[in-house]
């Protein structure tokens, strides 16, 4: 059997962005007597500004404070509309298939493509350690390291990490034996490929919530607001509130001016995220 792996932390990356081609804007521009680019640029926080302005021609006269008080108006009067013109890529790695099957239920404005169990081979998948028993195991570990390896008074929080690791153990072992014995009695007038993908949709039933998944999604900044809202809460499973205070934080050094309303509330396990400006 191969050796377990364990993923303690999600990893967020922008892999797509949009940028603005004023020259697009030129024929326009033109009809209205007026030469006008955003203060923020070609990056993504012009793009709803550029759209947005559109309602009401108001290039040639802009109110003072640029891109940062337009979208902070936006915000305000809740004409989430704007924002869905704004879009990122993001590949979502180190997350559990218990997370992915949450996060695909915000189906408004938002794609999702998610490794397939069927044609990937999972012999060496890792396995997502849940947020509460990776701190019950580091609390017990420090007070056996300051008892000089002798004591912990939360001994059954590390139990509690070690019967989920040989779980695991024993979920890889009885995926790997159903690939090999199915690939073996697998129909004979079935090809190479389709011996495997036969195999492993049946030998994945065994696997657990929390093997590891990767998904690559793609969702506008009204949609991203509104998951960050309901994910990044105090309500939502530990393992999804630490993914979306990442994507938040990706998002925010993308953005400013769309994520940057956020504010930092502390909680006993982490922390959740709360804006005023809340489903725009
Ligand atoms: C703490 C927590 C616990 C949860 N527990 C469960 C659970 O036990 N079981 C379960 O099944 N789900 C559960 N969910 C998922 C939840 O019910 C939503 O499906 C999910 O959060 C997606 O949010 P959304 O509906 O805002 O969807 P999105 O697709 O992100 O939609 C955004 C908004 O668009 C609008 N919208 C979307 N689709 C439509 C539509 N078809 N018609 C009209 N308006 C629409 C709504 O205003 C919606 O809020 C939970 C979510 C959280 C945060």
């Amino acid at each position: 059997m191969t050796d377990i792996r364990i993923i303690t932390e999600p990893s967020v990356r922008v892999v797509t962005r949009q940028r603005v081609d004023y020259s697009g804007l030129d024929a326009l521009m033109g009809e209205l007597g007026c030469q006008w680019e955003s203060d923020a640029g070609e990056g993504p926080e012009a793009i709803p500004e550029v759209a947005g302005r559109l309602c009401y021609l108001s290039y040639p006269n802009p109110r003072p404070g640029g891109n940062a008080a337009y979208l902070r108006h936006i915000l305000e009067a809740g004409h989430g509309r704007v924002l869905e013109h704004a879009v990122f890529g993001l590949l979502l790695t180190g997350i559990s298939r218990s997370l992915s099957h949450e996060l695909i239920t915000h189906k408004a404005g938002a794609s999702f493509s998610e490794l397939s169990q069927r044609y990937v081979d999972c012999s060496g998948v890792a396995f997502v350690l849940p947020p509460a028993i990776y701190v019950g195991k580091k609390l017990a570990d420090r007070e056996i390291e300051q008892e000089g390896g002798a004591y912990s008074q939360h001994y059954h929080l590390l139990d509690a990490y070690w019967r989920w690791f040989d779980a695991c153990g024993e979920a890889l072992m009885s995926y790997e034996y159903e690939v090999e014995s199915l690939t073996a009695t697998a129909p004979a007038e079935l090809t190479g490929t389709e011996r495997r993908k036969w195999a492993r949709q049946a030998a994945r039933s065994v696997l657990p919530n929390c093997t590891e998944t990767k998904v690559f999604m793609t969702a506008n900044a009204r949609c991203l607001r509104n998951m960050i809202e309901m994910r990044a809460s105090r309500h939502a499973d530990a393992e999804i509130r630490n993914l979306f205070c990442k994507v938040h934080d990706v998002l925010k050094a993308e953005a400013i001016n769309l994520f940057g309303d956020y504010e930092r509330v502390e909680l006993p396990d982490g922390y959740e995220l709360v804006t005023k400006y809340r489903k725009v």
